[in-house]
């Protein structure tokens, strides 16, 4: 479903230059849930920005179903965010309408794109808990209700991908959960892939594969050992070894046979530009560069 290779988002503004992805590979299967984690300012909304249409990619690959996003035309991309993605935000007024009811508000986008179906609507509004809420006005409900509205108004146009960021990020532990919850019933229900950003790492334990970008890169993943169990845990940087211990931890290596060494190892070993690395028959060790005299 997403195959990005080698993806560059460069932010110009007058003086300064922002790399926020610096040559980040990501590969999403059709019909998978999984979560992107990383500290505040690692790239996480912008990849999610890219991939959901709202956001040009700079340089690299960047595929999502049939569409190349770096090719794509203006018009296409109209096309593309309206029948591909589903799109949640943490602060979901943006597409809410506070005047209209929730029912009126998922069917929105579906007369907009000349496609009203009220059977779906209403079935939407069930899916994520609003059966008995359908025709309250959105100031009548609560912001976790009308975050659930949010989900079902991302679903409206039957899209194959949901983009989720930051989702429950302003909402309590509970209503996080209940979130979550909705999250994998409608990735069962309708088989549609989702891709949930957060930096909330109890939420990871919930999805089937954690991948953790760090300053613009893919750097560590996390493939769920058995996914009948849930847990929270957490990820210091990328260096423990488990999600809620039902994780299992991958540095990420790229086609080109590069990977990301935590911060936090570097130091330890004072490496700064170099490094001396050997290879055991077993092991790749990565120690103080070697001193070049003698
Ligand atoms: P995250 O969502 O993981 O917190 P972002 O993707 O928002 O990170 O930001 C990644 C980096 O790109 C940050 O250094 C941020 O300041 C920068 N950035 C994001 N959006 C813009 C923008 N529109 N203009 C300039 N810099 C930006
Ligand atoms: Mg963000």
């Amino acid at each position: 479903m997403i195959q990005c290779e080698g993806l560059v988002k460069i932010y110009k503004t007058d003086e300064l230059e922002v790399v926020a992805l610096q040559g980040l590979n990501l590969s999403v299967r059709e019909g998978e849930m999984m979560a992107i984690i990383g500290n505040s300012g690692s790239g996480k909304s912008t990849l999610l920005n890219i991939l959901g249409g709202l956001d040009r990619p700079s340089a690299g690959a960047v595929h999502v179903g049939k569409w190349d996003l770096l090719k794509i035309t203006d018009d296409q991309l109209v096309e593309y965010k309206r029948d591909t993605v589903g799109f949640i935000w943490q602060n979901n007024a943006r597409n809410l309408l506070p005047y209209l009811t929730a029912l009126e508000n998922v069917e929105m986008p579906m007369i907009l794109s000349s496609r009203l179906d009220r059977a779906y609507a209403k079935q939407l509004l069930e899916w994520v808990g609003l059966k008995e809420r359908m025709n309250n006005k959105l100031h009548q409900l609560s912001g976790g209700e009308q975050q659930r509205v949010a989900m079902a108004i991302s679903l409206a146009n039957r899209p194959k991908m949901l983009l989720a960021d930051e989702p429950t990020g302003s909402v309590d532990s509970r209503t996080s959960d209940l979130i979550m919850d909705i999250f994998r019933k409608l990735n069962k229900e309708i088989g549609i892939t989702i891709v949930i950003v957060t930096h909330d790492l109890s939420l990871a334990g919930k999805v089937d594969r954690v991948v953790a970008i760090r300053d613009g890169l893919t750097s560590t993943e996390f493939i769920k050992r058995n996914p009948n169990l849930d847990g929270g845990g957490d990820i210091d940087g990328g260096h423990t070894t488990a999600v809620g211990n039902v994780h299992e931890e991958y540095v990420v290596v790229d086609r080109v046979g590069r990977l990301q060494i935590p911060k936090n190892y570097l130091n330890a070993l004072q490496i700064t530009d170099k490094a001396s690395m050997e290879f055991d028959g077993e092991r790749i060790i990565i120690t103080q560069p070697k001193s070049l005299e003698g």
